[in-house]
């Protein structure tokens, strides 16, 4: 490839609305362009990237026994309303409509199609099969950003297996953990895997792998003492335990004109430490309200509480809501002699006794709570989202909580999308028995921003040999100049028939461009061919990783070069 021919738009300033590090680096190193929120044309130098990602995948999962499918984007509403899912997602998903009126949408995942097709196996002796497929999907993110991370059309690799019975998912779901494994540090990316919530999923565990990066968005709770990890969606600790007093023999209601907040009544002469207090939230699940309860100083977790009530998208109440239903406003609630309604509390309440919380009447609370003895309540659950410093459920150490990115997910689904879709097939004794399923998914783009988040510095891209766009570049200094043209050539025609992905910038610019612009796009090797080194019989080569120079005989680079490439692919 000569870079005179090539489309490599390098731009010298960050676009305008970036903030993440990825954003800004594949804008300006021109692998990216936005065309609309959430939604990037890859160009020349992207495809490339994306191309040896994807790469690595199909290996890895061919390497499982995988099959490869490609299934449409869009897709028959009918399909989605039987397994459920039109109605249970929200506006995540894109829908519209034909021309005759019927109702479609676009895949933001594969789960009902590949159900569709499963209804084909007919006998156990088929089973096991993993089915895989490099595709589009959509979602309508309500907040599109971070370039290639949030997006509303990506390229995912989604797989499927598909097996008898629980003890075939187990062993399919540590395939795929291993080959995960392998992809991402084939990636040069390094991950945790953390237990996750299944959210719209469904099933029974999911296991997410995170890169640990200030551009995530999800946050993962881990104790370097055990090696536990959990995203905060899931995750629990251990509170100190709080030492209650006998308390008073029933509540007892005391004025707080000035009190708003879990703070303002810690504060206040006669009120109550946070962790001495209950937080008393409402939310709406779907049509019902219901009361929420934590410890003072807790904070909920709004995808335990969906998670805990199979509600997708929990809703606070409005301050109207509120009223109608507790006659006080946010600031005075509290579910002392509170009857007709659900009230989860969570776990951290348990047992607790000579508490305070909001009387129901603004400006009023209430001291002296047992919350056995005077809230009704319907059951004790895990709603609180933890934090950093708490204490490890396993083994007591101190847990650290990290933004990260999440660059896979793997799920056991069991049978919810094959009961509903009629995915069967017949047992050893010849009953129909619904197959079990897995799903597991890498977003392709979204790996792309994560081994930038890691592999870059203040002068661009610093990619890992296997996924960059080139592996080298020969820099010829010169072009003009008939000799170093020539000797340029020699070496990228070495290279080139020795298998390596090489470009020769052989643009009229001045050397400071080509350096810059290399190191922008991040090639990993740099030969520079100028006429100074010829003259010694000298050719440069810079390694992007360290930033490393030295100088070889122009007789020697391209074995060099290949030496180093073969090294570092894996
Ligand atoms: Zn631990």
């Amino acid at each position: 490839m000569r870079w005179t021919r090539s489309f490599i738009p390098t731009l010298r300033d960050d676009p305008a609305d970036a903030e993440a590090t990825s954003h800004k680096l594949l804008v300006r190193a021109a692998f990216i362009r936005q065309l609309m929120a959430g939604s990037y044309s890859l160009l020349p130098l992207g495809v490339r990237v994306v191309n040896k990602v994807e790469r690595v995948l199909r290996e890895e999962m061919d390497r499982i026994g995988a099959q490869e499918f490609r299934l449409p984007a869009m897709h028959p509403g009918e399909i989605w309303q039987k397994s459920g899912r039109w109605d249970s997602v929200g506006e995540e998903l894109f829908r519209l409509k034909d021309r005759s009126g019927a109702d479609l949408c676009l895949a933001m995942t594969h789960e009902e199609i590949f159900a569709w097709l499963a209804r084909e196996l007919r006998s156990y002796k088929e089973l096991p099969q993993t089915w895989y497929q490099v595709q589009h999907k959509y979602r309508d993110e309500p907040r599109p950003k971070s370039g290639l991370l949030r997006v509303r059309e990506f390229v995912m690799k989604d797989s499927y297996s598909l097996g008898l019975d629980d003890a075939g998912l187990d062993h399919a779901f540590q395939q795929h953990f291993e080959a995960y494994r392998r992809i991402f540090e084939r990636l040069g990316v390094e991950t945790v895997a953390v237990e996750a919530s299944s959210g719209m999923m469904g099933g029974s565990e999911s296991v997410e792998f995170m890169v640990e990066s200030d551009a995530g968005e999800d946050w993962v709770a881990s104790c370097g003492a055990c090696g536990y990890a959990g995203n905060v969606e899931k995750a629990t600790s251990t509170l100190a335990a709080v030492e209650d007093g006998p308390g008073l023999d029933a509540p007892e209601k005391f004025a707080t004109p000035d009190v708003r907040t879990i703070d303002d009544l810690a504060r206040m002469d006669g009120g109550a430490p946070a962790d001495r207090q209950i937080k008393t939230l409402v939310y709406r699940l779907g049509e019902e309200l219901v009361l929420v309860l934590l410890r003072g100083d807790c904070t909920l977790s709004e995808q335990k509480l969906a998670d805990i009530t199979a509600t997708p998208e929990p809703v606070a109440a409005d301050e109207d809501e509120i009223r109608g239903l507790l006659n006080a406003g946010p600031g005075s609630l509290g579910g002392v002699g509170v009857s007709g309604v659900r009230i989860l509390a969570d776990e951290a309440l348990e047992g607790r006794r000579d508490l305070a919380t909001g009387a129901n009447e603004d400006g009023f609370h209430v001291r002296g709570v047992d919350v056995a003895r005077d809230i009704d309540v319907t059951g004790y659950v895990d709603l609180r989202e933890v934090q950093d410093g708490e204490a490890c459920p396993m083994c007591g150490g101190e847990l650290r909580v990290r933004k990260t990115i999440e660059v896979g997910h793997i799920f056991k689904l069991g049978t919810t999308y094959s009961e509903k879709l009629g995915a069967t097939v017949l047992d050893e004794d010849g009953k129909a028995r619904p197959v079990v399923m897995g799903s597991y998914g890498i977003g392709v783009g979204r790996a792309v921003a994560a081994i930038v988040e890691r592999w870059c510095d203040d002068s661009g891209i610093i990619w890992p040999v296997n996924v960059a766009p080139f592996e080298v570049v020969v820099t010829v200094l010169n072009p003009k100049d008939v000799d170093t043209m020539e000797a340029g050539e020699r070496l990228y025609e070495a290279l080139a028939g020795e298998g390596i992905d090489v470009v020769i910038d052989d643009r009229d610019e001045r050397p400071g461009v080509k350096f810059k612009d290399a190191e922008l796009v991040g090639i990993p090797y740099r030969a520079t061919v100028g006429p100074k080194g010829l003259a010694n019989g000298k050719v440069e080569i810079f390694r992007r990783r360290g930033a490393e120079k030295r100088e070889v005989d122009v007789a020697k680079a391209a074995d060099v070069l290949v030496q180093n490439v073969l090294e570092e692919r894996r």
